[in-house]
């Protein structure tokens, strides 16, 4: 493991793919600087330094973006399927034909190794092209009333003006997760990315203008006080969708919000996935599955395993080869080869690691591998095993957000159930057994939106992706994930 780099420093090549960028808001096909005129710090987390400033916006953006959003909103439903479509799937060529940059890019505002950027900046564009398809096939229906009096036509209208507001841990996949459906919808949009990670969304606008989206479309107003921007978005009246990405708590204060204006709301929230390894389990298979769901973007994402139950004749062993795997992982800026596993996005993110890792330890938990921090700069955190958590451990109810894997024995299937479902949140579960007979029954048994059965990657452009209970409302990707973006109209037609 790295443990030891003197000095490091952001490359040249990073710098010069963030100067090219525009760091303005973003409203009406212009850039501008925020009406308050500031401007806030990007922090590379592997190395400390800053590496950008953002305009700061505030209510007065917030304002004329969503006005703009509105005033667009007749025009841009007009445009044909055909225009649309060809707008992301120019999008999409774009940005592969741009990927080292914009992996580059992602890498140095939020920690995650190269190839791991590489991946999401695939899997982003991914969304432009899937949904450059579905634009073309937005379908209706047609009957008779039981009466036989009517005839029934049955459109699909876009929703009108969305509110969009992303996380930090997938900067690009969770904004065209949500911009290509709406665009292939005909929906306008105001945008707030995070204000830890905004530079890949705004290379995202540059790569939309030039892929023709017309003026008025997007907008984008990127800020350090969420609420002074999202809050008179959504009392605006003129938005007629949220869809957020995020922790319950915002999405519960969103939803709240959205009430006024009763719009349509779509929430992807917070997980506390359960991964299950079941005795008959292909041990191996579990154990890269584990690394998988565990290690993907250092543990951060809501689809993470965050709770690992392990049968307990294979406990021990599962225990040790995770260990022997996650321990010879390299920990290191994410930009540099060789590297496995880059740096949590921030200070915050590191302490409370480290507070879910001191608290398990407390409450009887062993340590079988990592469980420190790394001497250099940079927020860096060790991968972690940890075995015999106790059940009341708090990691086990809190998502963890970091390469901290917990493993938990039980000893029956219902156990195993009973444990997994045990909290108010229902994302992802993953389930390994050879068993197809306990596949099926378990499968069907979790209370979660998203099952891995004998995986630990379940994301995929053409799955709906979203969770139940705490977790959220509706799906992203997928046939249905424009339906998030469509209304039905009725149109009763007397057959005199
Ligand atoms: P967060 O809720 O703190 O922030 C998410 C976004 O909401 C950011 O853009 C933030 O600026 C904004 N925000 C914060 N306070 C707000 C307010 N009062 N009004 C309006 N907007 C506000 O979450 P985070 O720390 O950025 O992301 C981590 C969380 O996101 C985790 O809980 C994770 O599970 C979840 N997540 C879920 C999915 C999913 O698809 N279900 C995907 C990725 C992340």
């Amino acid at each position: 493991m790295t443990t030891n780099v003197s000095e490091p420093r952001t490359s040249e090549r990073a710098r010069e793919a963030i100067a090219k960028l525009s760091t303005g808001v973003f409203i009406d096909g212009q850039w501008g600087e925020a009406a308050s005129g500031a401007r806030f710090n990007v922090v590379n987390p592997a190395t400390e330094e800053v590496i950008a400033t953002v305009a700061d916006g505030g209510p007065e953006d917030a304002r004329r973006a969503i006005e703009t959003a509105g005033r667009v909103q007749k025009d841009w439903a007009k445009t044909a399927p055909r225009e649309r479509s060809e707008i992301l799937r120019r999008a999409y060529n774009l940005i592969m034909a741009r990927q080292d940059e914009l992996a580059l890019i992602m890498t140095t505002e939020m920690g995650k190794p190269l190839a791991e950027a590489k991946g999401e900046v695939a899997y982003a564009a991914e969304y432009f092209r899937w949904f450059s398809e579905e634009a073309v096939r937005i379908g209706g229906d047609f009957g008779t009333s039981g009466d036989g009096k009517n005839r029934m036509l049955v459109s699909r209208e876009p929703v009108g003006p969305c509110v969009f507001v992303t996380p930090w841990n997938f900067p690009l996949a969770m904004g065209t997760r949500k911009l290509g459906p709406a665009i292939a919808a005909g929906c306008t949009v105001v945008f707030k990315p995070a204000a830890l990670t905004p530079l890949s969304s705004l290379a995202l606008v540059d790569i939309l203008v030039e892929a023709g989206l017309p003026a008025g479309v997007v907008n984008v107003v990127c800020t350090t006080k969420a609420s002074s921007v999202v809050t008179p978005w959504m009392s605006s009246g003129i938005a007629r969708k949220v869809s957020f990405t995020g922790s319950t708590e915002v999405g519960v204060r969103l939803l709240q919000q959205a009430a006024q204006h009763v719009m349509r709301s779509s929430m992807e929230l917070g997980g506390n996935a359960p991964f299950i390894v079941f005795e008959d389990a292909d041990l191996d298979r579990a154990v890269e599955g584990a690394v998988a769901a565990k290690m993907r973007n250092m543990g951060e994402a809501c689809t993470a395993a965050n709770r690992i139950f392990v049968q307990r004749p294979v406990a021990e062993e599962f225990a040790r080869r995770l260990a022997a795997r996650l321990g010879a992982l390299s920990v290191g800026d994410g930009a540099e080869a060789g590297t496995d596993v880059g740096p949590l996005v921030e200070e915050k993110a590191l302490r409370k690691v480290q507070e879910l890792v001191h608290d398990a330890v407390a409450k009887g938990a062993k340590v079988v591998c990592g469980g420190n921090r790394p001497e250099r700069p940079g927020f860096f955190y060790a991968p972690t095993v940890l075995s015999d958590v106790s059940p009341e451990a708090d990691l086990m109810t809190e998502e963890i957000f970091g390469p901290v894997a917990p493993v938990v024995p039980f000893d029956t299937e219902e156990e195993a159930l009973r444990m997994a479902n045990d909290t108010p949140f229902g994302l992802v579960g993953y389930l390994f057994t050879q068993d197809l007979d306990r596949s099926f029954r378990v499968g069907e048994a979790l209370e979660v939106g998203m099952v891995g059965l004998n995986t630990g990657i379940v994301a995929n452009p053409a799955a709906p992706f979203g969770g139940v209970k705490a977790s959220g409302l509706g799906r992203e990707g997928g046939r249905m994930g424009i339906d998030e973006f469509l209304e039905y109209k009725y149109m009763a037609v007397p057959r005199a």
